[in-house]
């Protein structure tokens, strides 16, 4: 394996006019790892990812994918270069068949054979998908959509996957199916990034975990590390 790192975050800041919204962020992302990237509200997380994704610049700081420099590229070539950001919530195509919208997930992607059969593994992990394969998106249930964003985040191939808040709005049984459905696509070989309300179960499927606190890292670490932090119990898991 690697040791290079696959994302890196060195002393990003990012701030919206004269707010700062992130603050110094230091972080790593290893191929093939599941980091979470935890924090109350506010605390900047969805800022960081969608500053990967190249929708927010940093002010100071830079960013390396592969050994990349990210700074400055628009959201489209990042996308190009493998980094995708799963939709947040329910931002599918709602007038669009649940294939359609799958489709529109390859968008990026020329190779007929490999859409195919990537479109049936996303059939295999999502069989509920199947069952409503020419149901307008936009009548499934909130967890069914919420299954379909991922999906058509996976037509894309993504190297490195941004999920914010998978599990947002969703019943107990789905959080926990999107969870086992988030370290099956690791075991397929992508790297997951995950902004997370919803500590624990992040921290169940994570190898390593950051947390933020108005904009800075608080806390950084093995997941189990950071599981046991008292001062992250405390804040973020109930006590
Ligand atoms: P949440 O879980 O509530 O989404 P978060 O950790 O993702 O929280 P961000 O959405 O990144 O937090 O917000 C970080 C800070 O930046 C907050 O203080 C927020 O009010 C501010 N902020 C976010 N978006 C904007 C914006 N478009 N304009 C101005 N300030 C913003």
């Amino acid at each position: 394996p690697s040791s290079e790192p696959m994302l890196s975050l060195d002393r990003i800041e990012v701030y919206y006019g004269n707010i700062a919204a992130v603050r110094g962020l230091t972080l790593t992302v290893m191929p093939g790892e599941i980091v979470t990237l935890l924090g109350s509200n506010g605390a900047g997380k969805s800022t960081t990812l969608r500053t990967i994704s190249g929708l927010l610049h940093p002010r100071r700081g830079t960013m390396t994918f592969e050994g990349r420099r990210l700074n400055g590229l628009p959201a489209h070539q990042i996308v190009r270069l493998g980094i995708v950001q799963a939709p947040e919530g329910r931002r599918i195509f709602p007038r669009m068949s649940v294939d359609e919208n799958l489709d529109l997930g390859a968008f990026v992607r020329t190779d007929r054979h490999g859409i195919a059969a990537d479109k049936e593994q996303v059939y295999e992990l999502f069989p509920r998908l199947r069952e409503r394969i020419a149901q307008r998106a936009g009548t499934l249930s909130g967890g069914e959509q919420q299954m379909l964003a991922l999906g058509r985040a996976l037509m894309a191939r993504p190297k490195l996957l941004l999920l914010d808040e998978p599990s947002m709005g969703l019943a107990p049984v789905l959080v926990e199916l999107i969870f086992e459905t988030i370290a099956r696509i690791r075991q397929q070989g992508t790297t997951v990034l995950v902004v997370e309300q919803n500590a624990l179960a992040a921290l169940e499927i994570a190898d390593r975990a950051y947390v933020l606190e108005s904009g800075r890292l608080k806390v950084s670490g093995a997941a189990v590390d950071v599981a046991n932090n008292p001062e992250v119990v405390q804040a973020y898991l109930g006590g």
